[in-house]
């Protein structure tokens, strides 16, 4: 069904769905076949198999994506991981040079910093706030420029304006993990993007079930990606396939809430004497409260704080709550709370974290959909004890 006119809330549900429904199922049905009659393709990646991505459950993902960030193409893949690497492989080659943001999610970091090097391919960090000082990094290999929307853990938010301008104005692909905004509160491709990536495994999924990603953007690049894809082979499976789409449909409602929610915990912390720092980019006195408001529909249900008391005092803290579960990950519908220093930013030296400003005893929690009151409450609680 075409839906480009609708509003997102109605793309989540009607976008890319069979048309007409398969025997009448109002749910799409699982294809939990690997291969599919030969039906005269003439080439090896129209054949249908689960590994080529192209059954009908990644069908109908991949045209439900593209329509949430307006974009031209999408496709899945088995990981944000998979959606980050398999992209990068696909646009670089040995003797090219890429830019990206310092502050960026712990596993991208490892990758960026361990695995490129081996390959022949060599990056420079940005600062992603400090447009000006980005020129000088270039090199005339120099092929692609990469950011995050909202860093993990610190929620900074570059000047994502100049990114895509200073990509297009230097011959760059642009590329942005948006998985801590989702295609609710920030759509890439309409702020001149190439590409977002997605881990799905967190809002887009959003029940802590599966592990997924995706790429969307220009279909010119999806196609080389996807062919790339095809030989490397971190498909999504239909049944993880079905668990995204079903979990999709309700990621405006879970979003709104979790937009709110982490507002008001924001401003609760932030309120509170016990409390050193808040970070979260919809609160008044964040440094990039401007930009944000330009660019975002709301701020996401991610936030990081630190505590007068230090290490300990965080542990205890983490110890103290009853609702979260202490436990790495994000976008979930339960609240999960971690020390990113020994979880998702554990593979960085202690060095590399001090330096961004990821101290030991920093907290980072995702708010799920809990009643805002009853987390505030258990809060207050473990602030007490
Ligand atoms: N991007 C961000 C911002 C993340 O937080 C994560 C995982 O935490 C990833 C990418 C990797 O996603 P996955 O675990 O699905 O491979």
């Amino acid at each position: 069904m075409t839906t480009h006119r609708h509003h997102i809330e109605t793309k989540l549900i009607h976008a890319g769905e069979p048309d007409p429904l398969i025997h009448g199922a109002v749910s799409m049905p699982i294809f939990q076949s690997s291969t599919f009659e030969y039906a005269g393709q003439a080439s090896y990646h129209d054949l249908k198999y689960i590994r080529l991505n192209n059954t009908p459950n990644h069908i109908v993902l991949h045209q439900k994506l593209a329509a949430l960030e307006n974009a031209e193409a999408a496709i899945v893949t088995a990981s944000g991981m998979a959606a980050i690497s398999i992209t990068l492989l696909t646009l670089l080659s040995s003797g090219d040079h890429f830019l990206a943001q310092e502050c960026l999610y712990g596993g991208t970091h490892d990758f960026f910093t361990k695995d490129f090097a081996p390959l022949g391919i060599s990056f420079d960090f940005i600062n992603g706030a400090d447009p000006d000082s980005w020129e000088s990094r270039l090199q005339p290999n120099t092929r692609v420029i990469y950011v995050e929307t909202m860093t993990n853990p610190l929620l900074q938010v570059a000047d994502l304006e100049a990114v895509s301008e200073f990509a297009k104005a230097h011959g760059l692909i642009s590329l942005i993990d948006n998985t801590f905004a989702s295609p609710i509160n920030f759509r890439p491709p309409e702020w001149g993007f190439d590409l977002s990536l997605h881990s799905c495994t967190k809002y887009l999924n959003g029940h802590s079930d599966i592990v997924a990603g995706a790429v969307i953007g220009r279909a010119d690049l999806i196609r080389k990606i996807t062919h790339k894809l095809n030989h490397l082979g971190a498909s999504l499976d239909p049944h993880a396939c079905f668990l995204l789409h079903r979990g999709l449909k309700t990621l405006a409602v879970r979003m709104q809430h979790q937009n709110q929610s982490a507002l008001e915990i924001a401003r609760y912390l932030e309120s509170h004497p016990g409390v050193e720092a808040v970070n979260y980019p919809g609160l008044e006195g964040h440094p990039d409260q401007r930009r944000a408001r330009k660019l975002f529909d709301g701020f996401s249900g991610m936030l990081s704080f630190e505590l007068k008391g230090g290490v300990d005092g965080a542990e205890r803290f983490i110890q103290n709550t009853t609702l979260p579960i202490s436990a790495p990950s994000l976008g979930g519908v339960e609240t999960l709370i971690t020390r990113p220093a020994t979880t998702s930013h554990s593979g960085m030296s202690p060095e590399d974290r001090q330096a961004l400003g990821i101290s030991d005893s920093l907290i980072r929690v995702s708010v799920g959909l809990e009643a805002t009151e009853d987390l505030i409450e258990d809060f207050e609680r473990a602030l007490k004890a």
